[in-house]
């Protein structure tokens, strides 16, 4: 495969320079009728758009779309996490080494690779392999309004591979951490402090023992952590507090023991310790852990050989943020992330994609592809 990276890069600048944070559904609109245009010029690929509600529209692309099993999900986001405007004040732009952009490597180079790969596979790869390639809208706020389709389509799945960036020196990602987002919203009585303090309710007293509950619940051993980042409540020194809000970060490698935290916070709210204060729990984000299987491991073997045959330097990394990923590989599914190019500083303006690494990876996932196509087509025999 001859790659020009001029045209790689003239392919890519139009999906960076246009705003398209999760809930800006005219941007991703238009990601998604650059996508279609791509893969209709393909052949041979049905495109079906997805309604991801609020957050706009999601693509689900097929070569065999009548076909029970997929072998293959790839997965992407056509979102990123920078508001309107930013497109216009650092649009796409590059130097000897790397390029710049909002998005330009979280993911919309690993939705071009994606592209690329399947553009220049081998004929009998696409006959052998169910593919799908799914992209969805709203990955940078949770995937609130597409997991449902996303886990759907991979429970047909054998395979997932994300095409979010590879990181900086290289690596791949075979583990994420799960986490889980919780405001909590304690209610007391509000009373003067100086002539009726016994009359109040205080609802700081009550999160301030839920801060110290929740802390207690920390295990850095085992990588559950709880983290109450925000906090917020009262409206005077000399007011007994009625209200009071707490937003918590959870992060987990044990999808049980995070369970036990859920299943105690939830209890917690049952059983106030300031007598009269109400506690509401709302769980706005969660993410499965991400931990490989053992077909996750003779998954990582097959990309090893295949980087390997390629000369290229690979590793495997653990994460502590959530992707996709996390939302297949909890169904059991293999799953690996990092399929894209590489590239660091994701969600800031110092984000790069790394120019040397769009064709050697894009060779990867074409490789890892063919080789799941002779084992499938081996498997056969
Ligand atoms: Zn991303």
């Amino acid at each position: 495969m001859n790659l020009s990276l001029n045209e790689y890069l003239a392919e890519l600048r139009p999906l960076i320079n246009v705003d398209c944070g999760t809930y800006t559904v005219d941007g991703i609109a238009f990601i998604v009728s650059e996508m279609t245009a791509k893969y209709a010029a393909m052949n041979g690929w049905s495109i079906k758009q997805i309604d991801c509600g609020k957050a706009g529209i999601g693509l689900e692309v097929r070569n065999k779309p009548d076909a029970e099993d997929i072998d293959v999900l790839l997965l992407g986001h056509m979102d990123t996490v920078f508001p309107v405007g930013t497109a216009a004040e650092r649009p796409m732009t590059t130097d000897e080494t790397k390029a710049y952009g909002p998005g330009v490597s979280d993911m919309k180079s690993g939705l071009l690779n994606v592209v690329y790969a399947l553009r220049h596979i081998e004929q009998s790869v696409l006959d052998e392999l169910s593919i799908c390639i799914c992209m969805n809208p709203d990955e940078e706020t949770g995937s609130l309004y597409s997991v449902d389709w996303l886990q759907a389509t991979a429970k047909q799945a054998k395979h997932v591979l994300v095409a979010e960036a590879a990181r900086a020196d290289g690596g791949l990602v075979k583990a994420r951490k799960g986490m889980a987002r919780y405001k909590m919203t304690f209610k007391g009585k509000a009373a003067h402090a100086g002539n009726e303090p016994d009359k109040g309710r205080s609802a700081i007293t009550e999160m301030a023992n839920w801060i110290l509950a929740t802390n207690a619940m920390t295990n850095f051993e085992s990588g559950t952590t709880l983290n109450v980042g925000v906090v917020a409540g009262g409206a005077g020194a000399n007011i007994v507090p009625d209200l009071a809000t707490a937003i918590v970060d959870v992060r987990f490698w044990d999808n049980a023991e995070y369970d036990q935290v859920d299943t105690a916070l939830n209890g917690m709210t049952q059983t106030p310790f300031v007598d009269g204060v109400s506690i509401e729990l709302v769980r706005e984000a969660y993410k499965p852990s991400m931990v490989p299987t053992e077909q996750t491991q003779a998954l990582m073997t097959l990309v090893e050989e295949s980087a390997q045959a390629l000369a290229i330097k690979i590793n495997w990394k653990e994460a502590g943020g959530g992707s996709d990923a996390n939302n297949t590989a909890i169904l059991g599914v293999p799953t690996l992330d990092g399929f894209g190019p590489i590239g660091a500083g994701f969600h800031s303006a110092d984000e790069y994609l790394l120019l040397e690494s769009i064709t050697p990876r894009i060779h990867l996932l074409m490789r890892v592809l063919t080789k799941l196509a002779e084992n499938k087509s081996k498997d056969k025999k």
